[in-house]
């Protein structure tokens, strides 16, 4: 369903992603995992559409995206910090894409109002961001991104600004609500606990390049490089 394709990325002579290629089916929850630096958030960045990728190329359903503009991409996506509209109330947040998207008035309602229900946030329509918790206001974030049905989520660290307690419970929550909707979802960490806690799959990346892909057992069972084993715990 997602193909990437011999993906690379320079930025002037340095090259950050260096050919980089992987598939996954529909529904799945993949994580790019990888210490600070290695390119998983600009591997993110080129299926979003906001960087060009310097060579290969990106599939959804079959469909070359590699070059169409973000919002011909049909996909969501949440942001580290909370990137809500802060003038505007949740619900014009949640509604936002979809006004966009010429969605009239009453099914707008009705859509952010079973987006409400979702993120466990009913009633909700009428508050500020500025009145909601961090993490309340990274629910808010996920349902504008799902909001418009999209068919593909992409998530960049959206858990990192958090107390690590509430982090755990939404992580749970995200991975309940994607599971829920069958929604195919790119999840971007360093946290190699989160990403073994929520993913089907795992991308363990490394300097630019991908060093093991797989379930979670198997990452953490069969590393394949000194890398993998490191990274995920097995050796110091
Ligand atoms: P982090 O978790 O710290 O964001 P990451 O694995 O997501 O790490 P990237 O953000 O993809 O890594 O960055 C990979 C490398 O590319 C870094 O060395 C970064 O400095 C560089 N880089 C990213 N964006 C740009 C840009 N727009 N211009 C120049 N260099 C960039």
């Amino acid at each position: 369903f997602l193909r990437v394709d011999a993906l690379t990325k320079s930025f002037g002579t340095n090259q950050v992603v260096k050919g980089v290629s992987f598939g996954f089916g529909k529904g799945e929850f993949i994580s790019l995992l990888g210490p600070s630096g290695c390119g998983k958030t600009t591997i993110l960045r080129m299926i979003a559409g906001f960087e060009t990728p310097t060579t290969g190329t990106i599939r959804v359903a079959g469909e070359d995206i590699t070059h169409l503009r973000p919002n011909q991409r049909k996909l969501g996506m949440v942001f580290q910090a909370y990137a809500l509209f802060p003038n505007l109330t949740v619900g014009d947040n949640i509604g936002f894409g979809l006004k966009v998207a010429g969605m009239g008035r009453e099914e707008r309602r009705a859509r952010v109002e079973e987006m409400l229900r979702l993120i466990g946030l009913p009633g909700f329509e009428k508050r500020y961001p500025y009145e909601m918790s961090g993490g309340q206001q990274q629910r808010v974030a996920l349902a504008r991104a799902i909001a418009p049905k999209p068919r593909l989520l992409l998530l960049d660290e959206p858990l990192s600004a958090l107390d690590a307690k509430i982090r755990v419970s939404l992580r749970g929550e995200i991975r309940a609500i994607q599971q829920d909707l069958g929604i195919t979802t790119v999840f971007v960490t360093h946290d190699q606990e989160e990403a073994m806690s929520i993913s089907d799959r795992i991308v363990v990346m490394n300097a630019g390049h991908i060093e093991q892909m797989g379930s979670a057992h198997e990452i953490y069972n069969r590393p394949q490089t000194r890398f993998v084993a490191t990274f995920v715990g097995q050796l110091n």
